[in-house]
């Protein structure tokens, strides 16, 4: 029997591997945090930090840090639906963080209280007797290949999590994924602090986005279902130039508006629906490595905060009674699904049955435009774990009602 030299190893230092590392540490625990970037990195983003999230980072202490680096607020949304304008306004302002500032924040804070290896790129697992106890890799400046010990792993390493694809749990349907893309620009003509979504026909079950930063500038991007992509034979590339230049409701804002150079970036989103499981002897899975995204706003870094803490309960309850099987980890799964993955699904059904229905999602739209009511049930269902706990199938079964009366 090897000595594990950590008591946890998180690969990947993303929102969710080092919201993961700072809450493990105030148990006292000996962690390791490892990603193959060397911080501050940037990602692929729409940048919005939303209700979810913010009371983890509440949780955390970081929203001072947040507000003392640069940023852009939003106080509500705009949706464009079928030519239509609906306003929606938050009880209390959000924020929108690029990526290279936000990632920055929380490594920098997970640095400061466990260990870190940056640079370290893994390329695989280490088993004894059917449980992962360790992960292999290697340095990117040195180029050593490592096997570093540890009676849990935590795979915190994205959307192509290598800890997923090599416990066989990282299966890939492209109507679970989206595809999207962003890019940042700056003075595009009236930026408010809203986060604006437009839902163009052309994108289909996807929007375009704008979200407001600091200094006049904004996260430009679109998404949409990776089966629509590939049916389509989709540039996404070019439908975003195509959409800025040529729709009527965009072209005159970004007349004058210039593109940050090199700032155009795309990624894969694994959706909630793959209902990936989360676990198994020795290792959990969070964030995007668990397959957590929204499918109806892209939004990842709140599912990956809610699991970065379940998760590290479990985990210390694990190391308390020395048990590292699955069983002890089902809880983290049971735990998220109650709080997180179960409202989905009973969101998913609804949204299909009405988007089945022509009349029935045209009604709930005109419905959302002029039903204050309707709007913050709306609001309420999709703001953060602690209200959407309140979705029931009696919330479902409300917000149907109203659409059609
Ligand atoms: C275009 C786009 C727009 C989006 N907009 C939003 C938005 O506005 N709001 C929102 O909440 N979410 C948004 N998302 C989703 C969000 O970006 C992700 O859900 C979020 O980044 C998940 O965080 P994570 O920590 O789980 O993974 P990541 O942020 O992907 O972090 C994973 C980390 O693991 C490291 N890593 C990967 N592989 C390895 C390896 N083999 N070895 C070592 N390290 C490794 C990476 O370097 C990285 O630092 C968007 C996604 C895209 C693509």
């Amino acid at each position: 029997m090897v000595k594990s030299e950590y008591d946890v190893i998180i690969v990947g230092g993303g929102p969710s591997g080092s919201a993961c590392a700072i809450f493990l540490s105030k148990y006292g625990h000996k962690v390791l945090l490892v990603d193959k970037a060397r911080f501050p990195r940037d990602k692929a983003c729409g940048d919005g930090i939303t209700g979810k999230s913010e009371a983890i980072l509440k949780e955390l202490d970081l929203i001072d840090d947040i507000e003392s680096n640069p940023h852009g607020i939003f106080k509500g949304a705009l949706f464009y639906l079928k030519n239509q304008k609906i306003e929606i306004g938050f009880d209390e302002p959000y924020h929108v963080v690029r990526r290279l500032v936000f990632d920055n924040i929380l490594f920098q804070k997970a640095k400061s209280l466990v260990d870190t290896m940056e640079g370290f790129t893994v390329t695989g697992l280490v088993l004894e007797n059917n449980k992962v106890v360790g992960i292999k890799g290697m340095d990117y400046e040195t180029k050593q290949e490592k096997i570093l010990k540890s009676k849990i792993i935590v795979g915190a390493d994205g959307a192509t999590s290598v800890i997923a694809r090599e416990m066989g749990l990282a299966e890939f349907k492209p109507e679970h994924h989206a595809s999207a893309l962003r890019i940042y620009y700056k003075n595009i003509k009236d930026l408010s602090p809203k986060l604006e979504l437009y839902f163009f026909e052309s994108l289909m079950s996807g929007y375009f986005w704008i979200f407001p930063l600091e200094n006049n500038m904004a996260n430009v991007g679109l998404g949409m279902s990776t089966s629509n992509v590939q049916k389509n034979n989709i540039n996404l590339q070019e439908l975003l130039f195509r959409e800025i230049k040529n729709n009527p409701i965009l072209s005159e804002r970004f007349k004058d508006a210039e593109i940050v150079e090199g700032s155009l970036r795309g990624w894969n989103l694994p959706l909630v629906m793959n209902k990936r499981k989360l676990y198994g002897n020795g290792f959990v899975l969070l964030g995007d490595a668990g397959a957590l995204i929204d499918p109806f706003t892209g939004e990842g870094i709140g599912p990956g905060l809610v699991s970065a803490k379940i998760a590290s309960q479990v985990i210390n309850q694990a190391l308390e009674q020395g048990d590292f099987s699955e069983k002890i980890f089902r809880k983290y799964q049971k735990g998220m699904s109650k709080i997180y993955i179960e409202p989905y699904m009973k969101y998913i059904l609804l949204s299909k049955f009405v988007g089945k229905f022509k009349w029935l999602f045209n009604r709930a739209i005109k419905k959302l435009e002029n039903d204050e009511s309707f709007k913050q049930l709306v609001t309420m269902s999709l703001s953060d774990t602690e209200k959407r706990k309140k979705f029931t199938v009696w919330t479902g079964l409300k917000l149907l009602f109203k659409a059609l009366f």
